[in-house]
C-alpha cells in the first residue's frame, strides 16, 4: 500500500472533528511529500534535529507538530516555526517555551502531557500536578504560551478494557477542565490516539490522533 492509498482510507473512516496528525519520523522527506501532495498538512516529529532538517526542505504551509519528549535546550531550534508542541510535561519546560517565544515574538501553542499509563517510559503529569499548575501564579505570567489542551499515551498492551480506562481518565479530567479559560489557556485538543489504538481513543473523545505506521508503514529503527 501506497502512503496516499493508506491516508485516503483511514481519512474516510474518521469523524469531521478529528485532526490527523501524520507522524513521520525516520521516515525520508520524498514519504512526507507523497502525502503533502495528498492533502496532508499536519505532521508530526519527535527528534529536533530531523524535525528542523526536514522543515528546511519541505513546503512552508506544513504544520509541524513536536510530539516527543522536548529538552529545554532544544527548545530553540524549533521555537520560530513549531505549529504545537504535545510533550509540555513540565513548567520548568513550559518557562523555557515562554522564554523563546518572546525571543521570536509569537505565542507557541502547547499540549500539557498527562501521565495516564503506569509505564515507566510513559512521561507527563499527573492531574494533580497539571491542576495546580494551571492554578498558580508563575503559570499565569506565561504570556507566550497558549494551552490548547491535553495529550496523553496509553500503556503498550493488547488488553483493549485497560486502553479504554486510560483514554477515559484523560477524556473525563479534559471535560473538567474545558470551562478553564484565561489568556493563557484554551482547551479545545484532546490529542490521543496512535495506530494501534486510535479507534478506541476516538470512541473516548479525542479530537486529534498521531498516527505514523498505519500511514508510513513500520519503522526500523
Ligand atoms: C511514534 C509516535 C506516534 C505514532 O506511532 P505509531 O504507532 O507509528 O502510529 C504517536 N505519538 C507519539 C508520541 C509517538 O512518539
Amino acid at each position: 500500500m501506497s502512503v496516499s492509498s493508506n491516508l485516503a482510507s483511514i481519512s474516510s473512516t474518521l469523524p469531521k472533528n478529528v485532526l490527523l496528525v501524520a507522524v513521520s519520523k525516520t521516515k525520508p522527506v520524498s514519504d512526507i511529500l507523497e502525502a503533502y501532495q495528498f492533502g496532508q498538512k499536519v505532521f508530526g516529529e519527535n527528534k529536533v534535529q530531523e524535525m528542523v532538517d526536514k522543515y528546511h526542505q519541505l513546503p512552508k504551509d506544513i504544520q509541524w507538530h513536536m510530539i516527543g519528549n522536548l529538552q529545554r535546550n532544544k527548545v530553540k531550534y524549533i521555537a520560530s516555526f513549531v505549529s504545537l508542541i504535545h510533550g509540555a510535561d513540565s513548567f520548568k519546560l513550559l518557562q523555557e517555551i515562554n522564554k523563546q517565544a518572546i525571543i521570536n515574538n509569537r505565542v507557541i501553542d502547547c499540549l500539557v502531557q498527562i501521565k495516564i499509563s503506569e509505564e515507566d517510559t510513559k512521561h507527563g503529569m499527573s492531574f494533580f500536578e497539571a491542576k495546580t499548575m494551571i492554578a498558580s501564579e508563575e503559570f499565569q505570567s506565561l504570556k507566550n504560551i497558549k494551552i490548547v489542551g491535553l495529550m496523553g499515551m496509553a500503556s503498550f498492551t493488547e488488553d483493549k478494557n485497560s486502553i479504554r480506562q486510560e483514554f477515559k481518565s484523560l477524556s473525563d479530567f479534559f471535560i473538567d477542565f474545558k470551562e478553564l479559560t484565561s489568556s493563557q489557556i484554551s482547551l479545545q485538543v484532546l490529542s490521543m490516539g496512535m495506530s494501534s489504538d486510535y479507534k478506541i481513543a476516538i470512541e473516548q473523545g479525542s479530537n486529534m490522533i498521531r498516527l505514523g505506521s498505519v500511514i508510513f508503514g513500520k519503522r526500523f529503527i
